[in-house]
């Protein structure tokens, strides 16, 4: 399509077509057509200079990051007399926004990731799978507990999504062809569409493009399909092996029919890691020719892994052992090719037990480097694999700071010259140590904090009345014991310490371990005083039974709490955890909890959240915690920290070490009510949360981590762009 400017365009309308691009496979909007052919050569370059980034989900909602929309706002652009420029910006301002195409954490740190990757302009493409009915929507019943829902979206409507156009029949979507394999090797070809979210950096002025492979095509067989509607289902081993497989042999044919060159891919969890198998195999047909099956000899394949190691870089996520997939052999003998299999059984050997394929050690053998997520993760990570510790290093993670940092908070910034250019460099909030005793920041920060906890206490209050209606029209018992008071009882008041959690419920994370004695508790309130909000927010995976448990523990705990603080502590459940809840929590709460039992919890991201806010975490020290406590400076820790060799990995109920946290946690609580309640301390508490927006905030961005990345990916970068990446690599250095 052409830009074409009549004389009577006005300025917005002009604005508007120069946000128009014109891509081989459609029609996008959101960058000019110079960004979007510059990126595209980028990622097509016959040099191969650019990275891919393969992830079973990727959290990138709308309604907490979307540079397009604020633009429109900005320009106050409502509409367009064209009617394609019009139906754009109508989806950009009215969504939906939401993209439930990720589980947690490691979805969201992949989505926050490619906005660093966009906002330092590095060439990067990511690849996942759309799941038409998401992860899961879930209800809450106060008998029942969690309930899930599906949770049915429409990519089409959805803005910066498209579904990729076969450029010969530009009315046809362009597919991919898979082959899957029957038990007698006989191929099974699969189809998926591909539907491209873009992410948009904030100046408009470079993207990452995501690929989202969408099996869900009537030529697809009936058991691929199935498989294409939730993220993580885990209804069998098969339908979990399948899914892998669906990503992971997803890519090469992605890669081809896009013409991406990559020159490393990156693994973000083992999860795609049949990527690299196709590599594998498709060096060997290269080298030894179309009949290479008769010939092929085990020094073959090692050689060919070698080569491919070069290109693959590997980011592991978690000690837990339900994050690392193995696969029963037999299984494997009906989906992959048997060269496939031989590879796996050369490289994918399973140290327990002969008859599974592991996918960790498949990944952690065939790589150019190994990345874990904290340092205490990549101590504990050299321990479970010692055969590959030298190449174990640590990239601390990050969050993406103008994703997750309120408006109210980034008005304050905003107008402070000493924090000039953060949007673009979060390095800039170490100049935030010379704010400390500035009292016009002080107040300023405080009043912006103010404003984000009614905003928090205003939702809970709103959510609570509203399951108050819906127990005369619903069959869902409302899932807070407050719904059910008296009217004047319900609402939670903005100016009580209000204390987040929200994560994934597992067994692990712990989310019930400061009730564990509810006695000491309560005694610690009343005998001060000193009223408390316990807001709490998670999912567990559906087929999760303890995880489940745990939340329906949390809602069967909410009365006693209640009735033996004399209605001081009130506990309340956020159902249906999502970006938009985690951004909302993690800006207006008071303080931010974590309990993990260590040192499972690898890195954790919700308290770099909070952290961005200023808002101090009270943390068990684990996971990026070691690194962001600053003796102190920026929260509270408790639990033990022995060193980790004398910790078993258990998740036994018995290994969790429940008694011994929670009575640290008791002795710390009245240390923390007295800090926020008591004038007398009052400064200190601010002092803090300044603490963390000069400490941390400069550190745990993925702008930095990114920077720390590029060092593996090695890419020919321009002068500038290195320039740019080294300062923000000079902010930290995780492998120490
Ligand atoms: C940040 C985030 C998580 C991860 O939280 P952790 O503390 O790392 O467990 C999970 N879900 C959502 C929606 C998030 O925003």
């Amino acid at each position: 399509m052409q830009n074409i400017y009549p004389e009577t365009l006005t300025d917005q309308e002009t604005l508007l077509h120069s946000m128009l691009a014109q891509g081989p496979f459609g029609t996008i909007f959101g960058v000019s057509q110079k960004v979007f052919d510059q990126v595209w050569s980028n990622l097509t370059d016959e040099d191969g200079n650019s990275a891919l980034y393969i992830s079973m989900e990727i959290g990138a909602e709308l309604d907490v990051f979307n540079p397009v929309k604020t633009f429109l706002h900005q320009n106050e652009i409502v509409d367009s007399n064209n009617p394609l420029l019009s139906s754009f910006v109508k989806k950009f301002l009215n969504g939906p926004f939401k993209l439930p195409n990720y589980g947690g954490g490691l979805g969201v740190l992949a989505g926050d990731t490619l906005k660093s990757f966009a906002a330092c302009k590095i060439p990067v493409a990511a690849i996942s799978l759309l799941y038409k009915k998401g992860y899961f929507a879930q209800l809450v019943d106060s008998r029942i507990g969690q309930i899930s829902w599906s949770m049915d979206w429409s990519p089409e409507d959805t803005p910066s999504l498209y579904l990729l156009k076969n450029p010969t029949y530009p009315d046809k979507p362009l597919y991919i062809e898979i082959p899957f394999f029957d038990e007698y090797d006989k191929t099974v070809m699969a189809y998926a569409q591909i539907w491209m979210k873009l992410e948009i950096n904030e100046n408009m002025d470079f993207f990452v493009p995501e690929f989202l492979l969408d099996f869900s095509l009537p030529e697809s067989p009936h058991w691929i399909r199935n498989a294409s509607n939730h993220l993580y289902d885990s209804s069998s081993e098969k339908m979990k092996a399948i899914q892998r497989r669906m990503l992971g042999a997803g890519v090469m044919p992605l890669m081809d029919i896009l013409g991406l060159t990559a020159k490393r891919i990156h693994l973000n969890e083992q999860h795609g890691v049949v990527a690299v198998l196709h590599f594998i195999a498709e060096y060997l047909v290269d080298k030894l020719g179309p009949t290479y099956q008769t010939t092929l000899k085990d020094s073959d394949i090692l050689e060919a892994a070698k080569e491919v190691a070069n290109k693959v870089i590997y980011t592991i996520h978690t000690p837990v052992k339900a994050g690392h997939d193995r696969f029963n052999k037999s299984l494997y003998a009906g989906l992959s090719h048997t060269v496939c299999r031989r590879i796996l059984g050369l490289l994918a050997r399973d140290k327990d037990n002969p008859s599974l394929y592991n996918f960790t050690e498949f990944a952690m053998q065939v790589n150019r480097a190994v990345n874990s997520v904290s340092r205490l993760h990549r101590d504990v990570t050299k321990k479970q694999f010692p055969q590959f510790a030298d190449k174990i290093t640590a990239i601390t993670n990050g969050v993406h700071h103008l994703t997750w940092i309120s408006d109210a908070k980034a008005e304050v910034f905003d107008s402070f010259p000493e924090l000039s250019n953060w949007r673009q460099n979060p390095g800039m909030f170490i100049k935030a140590e010379s704010l400390l005793k500035n009292k016009k920041f002080r107040t300023s920060l405080e009043q912006a904090w103010k404003q984000d906890t009614e905003t928090l206490i205003n939702y809970v209050n709103d959510m609570l009345v509203l399951h108050r209606h819906q127990i005369d029209e619903t069959w869902i018992d409302p899932p807070n014991f407050l719904s059910h008071l008296h009217e004047e009882d319900i609402p939670l008041i903005p100016t009580v310490f209000t204390i987040g959690f929200a994560r994934r419920f597992s067994t692990y994370k712990r989310a019930d371990l400061i009730f564990d004695d509810i006695k000491k508790l309560t005694n610690i309130i009343t005998s001060l005083d000193y009223p408390v909000n316990f807001l709490f927010a998670g999912k567990a995976h559906p087929a999760d039974e303890p995880g489940k448990s745990l939340i329906k523990i949390i809602l069967d705990l909410q009365e006693e709490l209640y009735e033996r603080s004399n209605g001081l502590a009130k506990l309340v459940f956020i159902p249906n955890y999502d970006m938009s809840i985690a951004k909302m929590m993690v800006s207006g709460v008071h303080a931010w909890l974590n309990c993990p039992k260590r040192p499972l919890e690898a890195s954790g991201t919700s308290g770099m959240k909070a952290a961005m806010n200023g808002i101090p975490n009270i943390s068990i020290l684990d996971g990026w915690w070691m690194e962001g406590f600053h003796d102190g400076k920026t929260g509270w820790k408790f639990g033990l920290d022995t060193p980790i060799d004398a910790e078993p990995l258990s998740e036994e109920p018995a290994a969790l070490l429940y008694e011994e946290d929670s009575a640290s946690f008791y002795e710390l609580f009245p240390q923390v009510l007295k800090e926020f309640y008591d004038p007398k301390y009052r400064a200190k508490y601010i002092d803090r949360c300044i603490n963390n927006i000069f400490l941390n905030i400069p550190i745990f961005n993925t702008h930095r981590m990114i920077a720390e990345y590029c060092r593996n990916y090695e890419l020919n970068l321009a002068p500038q762009l290195i320039k740019k990446i080294n300062n923000f690599q000079k902010l930290y250095t995780s492998e120490i």
